[in-house]
């Protein structure tokens, strides 16, 4: 792995200007607000210019990690050794496709659109399938990746397709049949960047959609501490169990606390940043969540959240 150096520095410089910013702290773009400082942090505005820092990465030994609206990530205290790339302006873009057969249409978004726009937008157009991702707090890149869902939905079920870039920096579009799609997860060649994506929506009336929005939107207030920092569900739920949260709050462990981290004591699978939390003290409390539900039901609890960086002094 390449240290960045100065001519690194300048190099970025040169390319990004303004929109370079080094020792960046990643708790300032994480909704868990938590974080060290990534190396490099850079806005890419358009597809033309995300190809050269790719390859440049690549043939400096420079890591290179995207950001999207880093609601499913916890950062390291000793953060982002590298490039960390986020998506902007061209990527912000969404519209509707101008074909479709009747009873169904398109809509493409770029990767940085929040998918609680594009639920917004469909909801807007009468489309029906993207209702689940008007309370999701992420991007649309993050989102596919993540596979993201709530409520019965997910983005599998509507996406149709993918724009992409490789480590090599081609751009190509995948199929949805070419998309391996699991429960929180796609399976994409590592180092692939989404660009954008294309959903295929069916028609509906509005005023059942709009009606539906409201309900799952109310269940989320009343069932997620959606006032406190967080990254949301912290574990995936375990396949044939009780739900992750429903396994930790039978353990007794609402409202366990490890330094600024606290197991919430509305939903028991969201941790909480109560104020200054490190990532140190949101790893040692899910080390002791995973301890003590091995412990009292046998269950192997796997992280949904994504963790990334350096542990601090490392
Ligand atoms: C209050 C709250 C509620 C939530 N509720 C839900 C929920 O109901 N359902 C659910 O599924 N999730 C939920 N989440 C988690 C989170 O919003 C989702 O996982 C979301 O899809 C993450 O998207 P993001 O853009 O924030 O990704 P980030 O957190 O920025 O990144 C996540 C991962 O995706 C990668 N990535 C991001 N963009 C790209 C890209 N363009 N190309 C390649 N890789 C990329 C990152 O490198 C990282 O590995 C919730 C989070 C919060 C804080």
């Amino acid at each position: 792995m390449g240290t960045m150096n100065q001519s690194d520095k300048n190099w970025l410089v040169g390319h990004f200007g303004p929109h370079v910013l080094f020792d960046e702290p990643m708790w300032r773009h994480t909704t868990f607000r938590i974080g060290g400082p990534a190396d490099a942090l850079i806005t890419v505005k358009t597809e033309q210019e995300i190809r050269a820092p790719v390859v440049w990465a690549r043939d400096r030994g420079h890591p290179i990690m995207i950001l999207g609206a880093g609601s499913n990530l916890l950062v390291r205290d000793g953060g982002v050794r590298g490039l960390v790339l986020k998506l902007a302006y061209d990527f912000e873009a969404i519209h509707l496709v101008p074909r479709g057969n009747g009873s169904s249409a398109m809509i493409t978004a770029g990767a940085a659109v929040l998918v609680r726009r594009l639920g917004k937008y469909a909801l807007d157009q009468g489309l029906a399938g993207l209702n689940f991702a008007l309370g999701i707090p992420g991007a649309v890149g993050g989102a596919l990746i993540m596979n993201a869902g709530a409520w019965g939905g997910c983005m599998a079920d509507s996406t149709s397709s993918i724009r992409v870039l490789n480590r090599y920096g081609d751009i190509a579009s995948m199929s949805r049949g070419q998309l391996r799609f699991s429960y929180r997860g796609l399976d994409l060649e590592k180092g692939t960047i989404i660009l954008s994506g294309r959903f295929k929506l069916k028609h509906a009336d509005r005023e059942v959609l709009r009606k539906d929005a409201i309900r799952m939107q109310e269940k989320r207030r009343l069932s997620q501490p959606l006032s406190l920092p967080s990254a949301g569900c912290v574990f995936r739920n375990p396949p044939g169990q009780k739900a992750a949260g429903e396994l930790i709050d039978r353990a007794g462990l609402k409202g366990l606390r490890v330094g600024g981290a606290e197991v919430s004591t509305k939903h028991a699978n969201f941790i909480v940043n109560k104020g200054h939390a490190k990532a140190s003290d949101v790893l040692d409390l899910i080390r002791r969540i995973q301890e003590t539900v091995l412990e009292r039901f046998g269950v192997n609890l796997e992280l949904e959240v994504t963790v990334v960086g350096q542990e601090a002094g490392s």
